[in-house]
């Protein structure tokens, strides 16, 4: 897109730019999103065999009981997963904060190059999106380019981009509102939808101190109360089979807690970007 606007499009449209887009706005963008795909690229996040890395955590992220547990050791790589751990297939590693594998960039996303991997979402926004509305301009006002193949082309383009880039954005940055990275929140639907079949029970007080666990799935939810009925830890590491005697319910999510969300976006963005 980038040679298909300098080597096809700005000659054309040279007369409807000024130096302000044409030597600095553009390039400064063009720079921008280069530079943090390469640095998104090339970073590799923090996984359970850098140098150190408990170190680093400080004990950032707790076990939360829910989703993570602690002692669980990677099928793979015999090590100890933290929380908010996983394992790449494509990595082969267990990645720290792990959001999902980027085929694009040909790296996962996780602790360690979120900020660039943002900044590269924000600066391929930024571009498509000025380009879409500049192109939009000029057209509107020269009705004859509106059959020049390679302004089309881009025109149509950087708008389906960014449509593209401005949905996944926004989806990315739902989930940090949330508390959560992508790999979380499968897990989360999982609990969720586990909760809304009526299958999910927790014993203990209420909130972090609760220990969680799921009716057995070849039983009807009409033995919940029974004292023969059998459950399973929402740990998919633990096999152990449990009986219960005193336990609640889960009926909300409100009474699932998120210990990772730490109130508000901008401390959830803080967090990931740190
Ligand atoms: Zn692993
Ligand atoms: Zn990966």
């Amino acid at each position: 897109m980038i040679d298909l606007y300098y080597f096809n499009v700005l000659p054309l449209i040279y007369n409807y730019s000024n130096n302000l887009e044409n030597l600095f706005i553009l390039p400064v963008l063009v720079f921008l999103t280069l530079f943090t795909g390469l640095k998104t690229m090339l970073i590799e996040p923090q996984n359970t065999q850098s140098h150190n890395y408990q170190s680093k955590l400080n004990g950032k992220y707790p076990f939360d009981n829910i989703l993570f547990y602690p002692k669980t050791i990677c099928h793979t790589c015999k090590l100890e997963k933290p929380a908010r751990s996983k394992h790449c297939s494509i990595c082969n590693k267990c990645i720290l904060l792990n959001d999902h594998h980027c085929i694009w960039m040909n790296n996962c996303i996780g602790k360690g190059n979120y900020l660039y991997f943002y900044g590269f979402l924000f600066g391929n926004i930024s571009v498509t999106t000025y380009a879409f509305l500049r192109l939009l301009y000029v057209l509107l006002r020269s009705k004859a380019l509106i059959s020049n193949k390679p302004v089309l082309t881009l025109f149509i383009l950087s708008g389906t981009f960014s449509v593209i880039c401005i949905s996944f954005t926004y989806m990315q940055l739902s989930l940090i509102k949330d508390g959560m990275t992508t790999n979380e929140k499968d897990k989360w639907f999982t609990i969720q939808e586990f909760m809304r079949n009526g299958r999910l029970v927790r014993t203990g007080a209420p909130q972090e101190d609760s220990t969680w666990f799921i009716l057995d799935p070849d039983l009807d939810t009409q033995c919940l109360g029974s004292s023969e009925t059998k459950y399973y830890s929402t740990n998919p590491y633990d096999h152990t089979v449990y009986t219960l005697s005193d336990f609640t319910k889960v009926e909300s999510p409100k009474d699932i807690p998120n210990i990772y969300d730490f109130g508000s976006f901008w401390a959830n963005l803080k967090d990931v970007c740190s």
